[in-house]
């Protein structure tokens, strides 16, 4: 016999991913209440002033927001790289040891990357010697 099941996806508001399409494969639930209840162990809730969440450098799971929108990990994580900063690592030398003066570093949460001359090698205000 032919059946016609249905069942809930969850979807980013903002940029319209499903969840874990970008992991084990999308997701279906059963339940938009079994839906919620997987989402709320996925998204750490933010605590307190929100900025143990920000410390946090783990990939911040999906969020539910209070009008019950969602808004899956990389749309968090851009978010909270816009409005709070990168979260950068030290500068580091760049991987060729030595042939060239760059400085790298990347943001942990979101992995966007930046350089910059050693400044022990440029001079004052920052040109190049
Ligand atoms: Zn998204
Ligand atoms: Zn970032
Ligand atoms: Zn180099």
């Amino acid at each position: 016999m032919i059946e016609i099941v249905s069942c809930v996806v969850a979807v980013c508001d903002t940029c319209r991913s499903y969840f874990d399409e970008d992991g084990e494969g999308v997701q279906h639930f059963a339940t938009v209440a079994g839906a919620r209840a997987h989402l709320a162990e996925d998204g750490p809730e933010p605590k307190g002033d929100g900025l143990d969440y920000l410390r946090d450098t783990t990939t911040p799971g999906w969020q539910q927001l209070a009008d019950g929108r969602l808004r899956c990990w990389r749309c968090e994580t851009n978010r909270l790289c816009t409005e709070h900063g990168h979260d950068w690592t030290p500068w580091q030398a760049c991987w060729c040891q030595g042939r060239c003066t760059i400085q790298l570093r990347s943001c942990q949460r979101c992995g966007n990357r930046q350089d910059r001359y050693d400044p022990a090698t440029t001079t004052e205000g920052g040109e190049r010697a």
